[in-house]
């Protein structure tokens, strides 16, 4: 076990770096204001290759894995500009169709996620079934050779500015006539498919959306992997969906801590600088303890991950997951109150990050959610919903 990173990891980290400090708060957080996506950023993060790092190099994709990418999620985050849609285009939507998908699915789809040119939202939340997502009801239904699609999803993020949303249905099971999952890639501007933004209170770059689909017909090639084993391969996208999002998170923290001490080294209102006192101290140091070790169980996850444990990888994500949003929440609120009335100003920037790090406590996964895994798989006891 190695707790190095590679001669590749580290320089990947600094020109990530280099690149999130050409943008970083200034850049983004008038755009998050006005929730408009960060398109120069996504752009060039793309062109530079960092979008598709865990997508196969013959399909335009960098061929490294997880860790690599998650190295860009929390490097752009730690720079004060995550890229939110990174945890759904190459990680949830490119993994599940690299792995799954026919090669012309590949083709079509993977060398336009890699580049960043096509985004792939991912809806699989619905206003009825919420956490428990056995009981969605979009349905697809089968037409000759085609598919038509009924349903709604809710709180999609970045449907406005995706080529397509990798949708989450049933199909009805020819012999037993029970719904099974089933995944498929549909262009936004397929007829019959709408949306429309959800007024939320978090300021961020990228819309959350409402989704209407009424009668949307597909093509049979729409169905991604196999009809008879889309919860396995759903699964297979939500391991790199957790391991983005903790890496996001432990960047944000990062921001947050990283501004909360240049402050209070340099702000003095007693004669020396405040964080002099311990009760500021002691705070930031056991929020840098915490928010290392859930960077610590991001990367056993991207690790494992990458190493074809699915399984032990499945474990350290939803930990890592639940860690890091834990930790990075920590860290915002210690930075905002290191800050004090700054803390809460527009100027400083931070006042919008303690709703901003709290999605991560909601979204992709509750807290609840992850803990319900962590009793009933790590620990052994009994399922309680
Ligand atoms: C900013 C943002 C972006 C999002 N982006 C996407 C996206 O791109 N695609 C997508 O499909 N979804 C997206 N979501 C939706 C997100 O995944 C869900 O909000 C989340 O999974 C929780 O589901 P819910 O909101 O329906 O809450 P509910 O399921 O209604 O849960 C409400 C509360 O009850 C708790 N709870 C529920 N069941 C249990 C239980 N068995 N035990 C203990 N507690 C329980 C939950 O933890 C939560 O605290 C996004 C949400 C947000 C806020």
């Amino acid at each position: 076990m190695g707790f190095r990173e590679t001669e590749e990891q580290i320089a990947l980290r600094k020109a990530v770096a280099e690149l999130g400090k050409r943008y970083g708060h200034d850049y983004t957080a008038p755009l998050a204001r006005k929730r408009e996506p960060l398109t120069e950023l996504w752009n060039e993060t793309g062109r530079s290759g960092f979008l598709g790092l865990n997508l196969p190099e013959e399909y335009g994709g960098g061929g490294a894995g997880m860790y690599e990418l998650a190295i860009v999620g929390e490097e752009l985050n730690a720079a004060g500009c995550g890229l939110l849609m990174m945890v759904v285009s190459p990680a949830i939507c490119g993994t599940i169709i690299g792995r799954y998908g026919s090669p012309e699915q590949k083709q079509h789809w993977l060398p336009g996620i890699a580049d960043g040119s096509t985004i792939m939202a991912f809806g699989i939340t619905e206003p009825d079934a919420g956490s428990n997502s056995h009981n969605i009801t979009t349905t697809a239904r089968r037409d000759g050779t085609d598919w038509v699609l009924n349903g709604r999803k809710i709180y999609v993020s970045g449907v406005d500015h995706a080529q397509a949303v990798l949708i989450v249905a049933r199909t009805e099971d020819a012999k037993t006539g029970r719904l099974k999952p089933a995944l498929f890639a549909l262009p936004t501007d397929t007829p019959g498919f709408e949306y429309t933004a959800i007024d939320m209170d978090v300021v961020m770059p990228d819309k959350q959306f409402l989704l209407f689909l009424d009668d949307v017909r597909l093509p049979a090639d729409a169905l991604i992997g196999d009809e008879d084993a889309a919860l396995a391969q759903l699964f297979a996208g939500l391991n790199p969906e957790r391991i983005m999002a903790a890496a996001g998170s432990t960047g944000m923290g990062r921001y947050a801590l990283d501004r909360a001490v240049a402050y209070a080294n340099q702000r003095e209102v007693w004669g020396k600088p405040i964080g002099t006192h311990q009760g500021l101290s002691h705070p930031l140091a056991k929020a840098k303890v915490e928010l290392e070790l859930a960077k610590l169980m991001m990367q056993k996850a991207a690790s494992l991950y990458d190493s074809g444990d699915d399984m032990g990888a499945g474990e350290a994500a939803n930990m890592a997951k639940y860690a890091a949003a834990e930790a990075s929440i920590a860290c915002v609120d210690q930075a905002v109150q290191t800050h004090g009335g700054n803390g809460l100003a527009h100027e400083y920037g931070l006042g919008n990050l303690l709703i901003g790090a709290r999605v991560a406590r909601i979204a992709p996964v509750s807290r609840e959610m992850i803990l319900n895994f962590v009793a009933q798989f790590s620990l052994g006891l009994p399922k309680s919903y």
